[in-house]
């Protein structure tokens, strides 16, 4: 398969930032082999498709660092009640969440994350193959990590359980091109110190596999931390061993200067949930002080009960928002970095960099194309300020990833919008049967 897209706008979020106002991208199977400015000369040359452009913007696919797919399901539940974890997610979750809900929840995500531009997706949950085979066969990228927590998880009722469906998880998806196992212990709370050593030997037994964890996210796992090991939660997760190279961290709110040291030291890299994090009223994150560090840190969006949202465009204004708040200037989290925070360093959060993220000869063939025809878009002085505070998940017109379509002029193309759509009403409507139920008893 020989593609050429010409006569676009490229944004190649290459190491020099490259740009080419008019340019062209040569795309062999599932990868890029050549791309430049001007118009490409195609006498003599053979290709499948070529597709004009049109001026419309070709970009990296943008890539989500944490998400809970099946979380679709819970979706505006219990909005604005401050105990809604405890009243309603934790009950449906032990009493309603199935594979078949697992997979009916990440259908509707991946058509949501699909449509807006996102072609890479960590996640964590249970069930977790279940997750695997919906991003498989949506075609999309994904880092699935198996959910382990000692609150009664649907899926497991001890650890030994849950280290058994990580297994699973890496036979099924060993060697695949697209979809990467990896093992999530929820957060230290809710794992322990012994449990987080052992999912440390895992991972040096097993170095494929990655970590996905919740860290330092909120004042009780503070007190948590301090209460029942006299210390706070970088700490404890060190000591356990897991803050190893290229393990994920999400949130990373409570940290000090000394631990931002630390985490950069260990090699871990960062997802910042700006969102969720601001919903919950749990504070800001020091992405710029992380960033100064060295520690990469791309932007997530948490699991849909959280953020609502899986689209990473409705991430990148209160990312900047918040780190100028959080710095008191206009000039913190400049647009261009809250781009790269969408696409390069946010593969490079999952260990993809040399994969995908930016558009070079030799990555893999994963870019979204923008139409910049738009009302809201107008005028384009700088493309970065336009994606961040202008641009919206709807402008994403086609979607390719590892060098297949995966949406064409807003359609998808590898998951069926109305069978999905059909399947998450019907679950929702139970889940709504349960509630009553929930809100009837208390
Ligand atoms: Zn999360």
């Amino acid at each position: 398969m020989r593609m050429l897209i010409e006569n676009a706008r490229i944004l190649t979020m290459n190491e020099n930032m490259d740009e080419h106002l008019t340019g062209w991208i040569v795309i062999e199977d599932n990868l890029i082999t050549a791309l430049g400015s001007g118009a490409f000369e195609k006498a003599g040359q053979l290709f499948d498709e070529i597709v004009d452009a049109g001026g419309d913007l070709i970009m990296p696919g943008m890539v989500n660092t944490h998400c809970h797919m099946s979380m679709t399901m819970f979706r505006g539940l219990g909005e604005d009640v401050d105990d809604r974890l405890f009243r309603y997610i934790l009950p449906l979750e032990r009493e309603a969440v199935t594979p078949d809900v697992v997979r009916i929840g990440a259908q509707l995500a991946a058509l949501e994350m699909m449509l807006g531009g996102v072609t890479t997706t960590a996640d964590m949950y249970y069930f977790e193959r279940e997750v695997g085979r919906v991003l498989d066969g949506a075609g999309m990228r994904g880092v699935v990590g198996q959910s382990l927590a000692n609150f009664a998880a649907p899926d497991h009722t001890s650890f030994d359980e849950g280290f058994a469906l990580v297994d699973a998880l890496r036979d099924e998806f060993a060697g695949h091109e697209r979809i990467i196992a990896s093992i999530a212990p929820h957060a230290p709370y809710s794992t322990g110190p012994a449990i987080m050593a052992r999912v440390a030997q895992y991972v040096a037994d097993n170095p494929s596999v990655k970590i996905q964890m919740h860290l330092a996210e909120m004042k009780s796992e503070m007190e948590w931390c301090a209460t029942h090991h006299g210390c706070r939660p970088v700490e404890l997760a060190d000591r356990a061993g897991i803050l190893q190279e290229g393990a994920i961290m999400a949130h990373c709110l409570e940290i000090t200067p000394a631990e931002i040291e630390l985490m950069a030291e260990r090699g871990i890299t960062v997802a910042h949930n700006a969102r969720s994090n601001a919903k919950a009223g749990r504070g800001i994150a020091p992405v710029e002080a992380m960033r100064k560090a060295g520690l990469s840190v791309g932007l997530a969006t948490d699991g849909p009960m959280s953020g609502n949202t899986l689209d990473i465009f409705a991430q990148m204004a209160p990312a900047s928002l918040f780190a100028k708040l959080l710095g008191g200037s206009r000039a913190c989290l400049p647009a261009q970095e809250v781009v790269k925070m969408a696409t390069i360093e946010a593969a490079a959060v999952l260990g993809m960099s040399d994969m995908i993220g930016s558009l070079a000869e030799g990555k893999r063939a994963d870019l979204i194309r923008i139409s910049l025809d738009a009302p809201h878009l107008l005028p384009i002085y700088d493309i970065y300020a336009a994606l961040v505070f202008s641009a919206a998940a709807s402008d994403v017109r086609d979607v390719l990833v590892n060098g297949v379509w995966l949406v064409k002029n807003r359609v998808s193309l590898t998951v069926e919008r109305e069978k999905v759509m059909r399947e998450a009403a019907q679950c929702a409507a139970a889940f709504r049967s349960k509630i009553s139920q929930i809100d009837g008893v208390n």
